[in-house]
């Protein structure tokens, strides 16, 4: 069993070491320069380098500490009733492009996962929506990552 840090912050973010990268000085050259280091920031900088180009991520804190470090850490193509929500208002095809787009997400971070080797104890669970209010059951998906 993991071992807390008895720290008042987040486990994520409590024990992991601080980062220290080099302040940005003068003028840069880059094909994109993305303004967070969050996952969103890191993501989106790691899929442009892997198209060949050439990228400065500006962070103005610590990498990864904000709300990606204080988050439940839960990588899943299935969010509430979502699904329900988007066939509801935009349709099937629509509820589909979105599911597609967030299993290839999920698929993404696990392929880099293991090519990067990156230690972070991932570990695959089953997911499941319930609800407390039957009015609220009819026709709503489960969906498992
Ligand atoms: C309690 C909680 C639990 C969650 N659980 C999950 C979960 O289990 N699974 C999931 O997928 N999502 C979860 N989420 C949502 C998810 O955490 C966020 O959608 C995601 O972390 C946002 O990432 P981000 O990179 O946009 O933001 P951040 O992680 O906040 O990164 C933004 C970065 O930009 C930097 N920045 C801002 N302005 C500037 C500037 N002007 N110059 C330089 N740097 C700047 C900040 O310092 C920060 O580091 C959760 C959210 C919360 C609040």
């Amino acid at each position: 069993m993991a071992k807390l840090s008895g720290k008042p912050d987040c486990c994520w973010v409590a024990d992991a070491p601080k980062t220290d990268f080099p302040e940005l000085v003068g003028a840069q050259e880059c094909d994109a320069a993305i303004v967070g280091a969050g996952i969103v920031g890191l993501t989106t900088a790691l899929s442009l380098l892997e198209a060949g180009k050439a990228v400065i991520v500006l962070e103005a804190r610590q990498v990864g500490r904000q709300v990606t470090g204080r988050s439940s850490a839960k990588i899943t193509a299935q969010h509430s009733l979502i699904y329900r929500y988007l066939i509801d208002t935009a349709g099937h095809e629509i509820a589909l492009a979105y599911a597609e787009a967030n299993r290839r997400g999920v698929a993404t971070i696990r392929e880099w996962i293991e090519t990067l080797q990156i230690d972070c104890d991932l570990e695959p669970k089953s997911a499941f929506t319930y609800t407390c209010d039957p009015r609220t059951y009819a026709g709503m998906w489960v969906m498992t990552v």
